[in-house]
């Protein structure tokens, strides 16, 4: 079943800490269910996506997110003749090392470490996550994932120079990924792209008018559905519109992906890896509709006026909680208090916030900062 580019669960190159074959469940298939019986993976529950739970309880967080990519790239995978069960672990891994309040927090993260002369990368938090945070097993620390699986955390979204990143030599940096992890970084842009249209429409800050008039792929469908369900209400056309273009994005990856290895000769996955570029991607012409919808979103969702307090709150609330554990370290967890004596403190904190859920840095935020003054 599998195509021959296909990464093969035999042919992994294995665990840092060797263990027995598992009697029914094949490596790619034990380290999804250890992602999904993580400690982190149950805290993507309460952290944003794009809404907080002041907007409501219907829309996305970042679990239920999580579970859309997942099933998206499985079934994009399946097509294409990809490891169905590694690129569901990879999907179900793909957030995990995401602070509080979605991508605002991530921003106000990355800009505190920058004063001190560091960074935040969600990518690399999750990678510290797998292999040191995540504390289950008695024969190591970590979840001992696959190299397969730790490669494609970092390097689902983004390539790290050899150069730059000299400590994560191990992961091949001058080597594409297998197209299981390709996929991710697209299907996450499919699912929240689409998702996000839906919850903004829902929360009622983007009209079906101001989306017909700016997203152009949606136009198309919507003028299609009108024709079709003359009669039905407004929401039921919206959602009809909206499951075309996902299909739209959906197929049109399939299909484009299908053609570019056709078009470069790959035959194996050694050939993908020494690929000048990666394969997995849109056609130009859902590219460009991709690219329109995206830029809606910013200008009318993701930088609107009702969307500032969220940001607000996440840059007051995680600069000055940072601030607070630099000058007092001893009111940190007795775990990273020790974790201080090796590492940077800058580091240490950063590590503590990041894998806080909404509710959790603002009980730290009453209880530190609100209740003393
Ligand atoms: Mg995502």
């Amino acid at each position: 079943m599998l195509a021959d580019y296909a990464v093969r669960v035999e042919g992994s190159r294995g665990r840092r800490f060797p263990e027995l074959a598992h009697a029914y469940r094949n490596d790619f298939q034990r380290d999804r269910d250890r992602v999904i019986h993580a400690r982190a993976f149950r805290r993507l529950e309460a952290k944003t996506q794009v809404f907080t739970r002041r907007y409501s309880d219907h829309f996305r967080n970042r679990l239920t997110h999580t579970i859309e990519v997942a099933q998206i790239s499985r079934t994009i995978a399946a097509q294409l003749g990809l490891n169905v069960d590694l690129v569901e672990a990879l999907a179900l891994i793909h957030d995990l090392g995401h602070p509080p309040f979605g991508h605002a927090g991530e921003i106000s993260l990355d800009a505190v470490m920058r004063q001190h002369g560091s960074t935040f990368d969600h990518n690399l938090h999750a990678l510290r996550i797998v292999e040191d945070f995540e504390i289950r097993y008695a024969a190591f620390r970590g979840l001992n994932l696959t190299f397969e699986v730790r490669e494609g955390i970092i390097k689902h979204s983004r390539d790290y120079p050899p150069d730059q990143f000299p400590e994560l030599a191990e992961y091949l940096l001058e080597q594409r990924p297998p197209i299981e992890a390709q996929l991710i970084d697209l299907t996450d842009e499919i699912a929240y792209d689409t998702a996000d249209l839906d919850d903004g429409y829902e929360a009622r800050l983007i009209s079906l008018k101001d989306i017909r008039a700016g997203v152009p792929v949606f136009e198309r469908f919507c003028a299609e559905v009108e024709k079709l369900y003359p009669h039905a209400i407004e929401k039921l056309k919206f959602n009809e519109a909206l499951k075309r273009v996902f299909d739209r994005l959906v197929s049109d990856l399939i299909c484009n992906t299908r053609c570019q290895i056709e078009k470069s000769g790959i035959r194996t996955l050694e050939d993908v890896r020494s690929h000048s570029k990666r394969l997995a991607g849109f056609g130009s012409c859902a590219d460009a509709e991709r690219r329109e919808l995206k830029q809606f979103l910013y200008k009318n969702l993701y930088f609107s006026s009702a969307l500032e307090p969220e940001k607000e709150d996440a840059e007051r609330v995680i600069g000055e909680l940072f601030a607070f554990w630099m000058d007092n370290p001893e009111s940190l967890p007795q775990s990273y208090q020790e974790k201080a004596a090796q590492e940077p403190l800058p580091r240490v904190v950063c590590d503590y916030i990041a894998g806080m859920t909404d509710t959790y840095i603002y009980e730290q935020y009453d209880k530190y900062l609100v209740e003393k003054r």
